[in-house]
């Protein structure tokens, strides 16, 4: 029973790093923020391989880069892969995108419980009232628009809040995302699983890679392998689903398997010894996590981060597209709170344009997986374009129908089919050039249409955030849509 109603402009549920940087953004304009987060922070969280937009982005326009910068996480300057027709890593350099030049062209790695922290402490600091060890129920309507939530606090007592607007930042594991409408689809391509825990005292590669996240293609699928800190590394295999019962017996002795299967990171392993204790003293299972809902929004409430949509870790995209999504939805909200854009185009420009994001990564690692030749797996051979299912890449085409004047010239099943294979081919060509010519010389590879589009978006936000005005006026994305203001944070009409 509704112990008392209180109100604010926008309720956000989940303060992970979707919910903080939208509640950041919303606040640092005046409005009345809850943030909402059913556990209490610091808490353990799987993602922690992070791209550079994410950092001199959207942190950027968070205010928290210099304490990231204290915080001692490991620097990332891009990946190093076994992976691809030949056995020799190749390195990919966050450095050579040329409008993410010089001090900006680096990630971290971060223990997630520490990141969080700080992205949802920022948010209190800008102004959000936020509480922990509450619960989120479920939404509750008015006049068919989504109109607020119910919550349970930490001594059971449930409470009320209306709000103008609901953001479902909760991640992968809320129901609540239903109450938009529409179905989560669930990509077959992607189906997987993930085994995943932590070493102390694995091995590191030399610098400049030293803080690199290392990823191996092996039989059974392929590894993770990333440093976060002098000593602890956190190292994840990405399995067949069908694998699942091997795993669920001793998932210990699973991983050990694995380890054998595989060839680098096993060496790096040798000396190292399990973490058994505290947050990383577990292992643990993620299966089924690639999917995307067919709506985003609804009057009253929007969907970003994990609780929209996630495609497969391999590019480290996901952190990426949750802080970019709560961006775009604080543009949205911040138009129409101000009286400046209407609802509705608001929130069409915020979901095509997150959609958008989310189909250049999907379609970039398909084609990363396609690149991969290992014909008597079982694993590779699934991960083969022109062996998965009509209805997937149905279901590709759906993801970004509507979208044909964005650049996604795609009409039917065979176009993205015979599009995913163009782009692998596109790949491997370029991994091969640059070992070719010079391990360290990545224009081949940014040259490929698929590597260029994947990192467009993020540069540009990181232009956006380190230049402000000067980064010059934007075209809309959209034929007659919405570009972003000067300091980032509204939609205007374009000139
Ligand atoms: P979350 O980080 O899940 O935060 C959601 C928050 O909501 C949580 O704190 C939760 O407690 C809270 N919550 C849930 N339900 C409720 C409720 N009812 N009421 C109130 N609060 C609630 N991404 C990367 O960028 N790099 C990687 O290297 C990477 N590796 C990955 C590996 C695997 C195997 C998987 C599965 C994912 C990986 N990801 C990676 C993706 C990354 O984990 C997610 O994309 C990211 O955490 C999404 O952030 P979020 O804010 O949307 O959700």
């Amino acid at each position: 029973s509704a112990v008392q109603e209180e109100e604010f402009d926008v309720v956000v549920v989940g303060g992970g790093p979707a919910g903080s940087t939208l509640g950041s953004l919303v606040s640092m304009q005046g409005h009345r923020v809850l943030i909402l987060e059913k556990e209490t922070f610091p808490r353990y969280q799987i993602g922690e391989s992070l791209l550079p937009s994410t950092i001199h982005g959207i942190c950027e326009l968070l205010g928290v880069t210099e304490e990231l910068a204290q915080a001692g996480f490991p620097r990332k300057q891009g990946g190093t892969f076994r992976w691809g027709a030949s056995t020799t890593p190749w390195n990919f350099s966050f450095s050579v995108s040329p409008k993410i030049a010089g001090r900006t062209s680096f990630a971290y790695q971060v223990e997630r419980s520490k990141f969080d922290k700080i992205l949802l402490d920022n948010a209190a600091r800008k102004g959000a009232v936020v509480r922990e060890n509450s619960a989120v129920l479920d939404v509750f309507e008015d006049g068919g628009r989504v109109a607020g939530v119910v919550y349970r606090d930490v001594d059971g007592a449930e409470h009320r809040v209306r709000a103008t607007y609901v953001v479902d930042g909760s991640g992968n594991t809320s129901n609540l995302y239903k109450r938009v409408g529409g179905t989560r689809e669930y990509s077959e391509f992607f189906r997987s699983l993930a085994l995943f825990g932590y070493f102390e005292n694995g091995a590191r590669m030399d610098e400049p890679y030293r803080g690199n996240i290392f990823c191996e293609a092996f039989p059974s699928g392929w590894f993770w392998y990333i440093p976060l800190s002098d000593t602890l590394t956190s190292v994840g295999a990405v399995v067949r689903r069908e694998d699942a019962a091997k795993i669920q017996g001793n998932p210990e002795t699973a991983l050990n398997n694995l380890i054998a299967e595989s060839s680098t990171v096993k060496g790096f392993l040798s000396g190292a010894t399990r973490v058994t204790e505290g947050q990383y003293g577990d292992i643990r299972v993620r299966k089924d996590y690639s999917y995307h809902n067919t709506s985003f929004w609804r009057p009253g409430m929007i969907l970003i981060g994990d609780a929209a949509c996630f495609v497969d870790p391999v590019f480290s995209s996901g952190v990426h597209l949750a802080t970019y999504s709560g961006l775009l939805a604080a543009r949205s909200i911040n138009s129409v709170l101000a009286g400046t854009v209407d609802e509705k185009d608001a929130f069409d420009e915020f979901e095509a344009r997150y959609r958008r994001e989310y189909g250049v990564f999907y379609e970039f690692l398909m084609s990363f997986y396609d690149m991969h030749v290992d014909e008597n797996s079982y694993f590779w051979s699934a991960k083969k374009v022109t062996s998965s299912s009509h209805t997937e890449l149905e279901s590709f085409v759906e993801l970004v129908a509507g979208m044909s004047t964005t650049g996604f010239e795609l009409n039917d099943a065979e176009a993205a089919a015979v599009r995913f294979k163009e782009n692998s081919t596109e790949f491997s060509d370029a991994i091969d050039t640059m070992n070719a010519q010079n391990e360290q010389n990545m224009a081949p590879l940014f040259k490929s249409a698929v590597v260029r589009k994947a990192m467009q978006e993020g540069a540009q936000v990181q232009t956006r955030a380190q230049l402000g005005e000067d980064a010059g006026d934007e075209s809309p994305l959209f034929q007659g849509g919405l570009v972003a203001s000067s300091d980032g944070l509204f939609w205007v009409r374009s000139e």
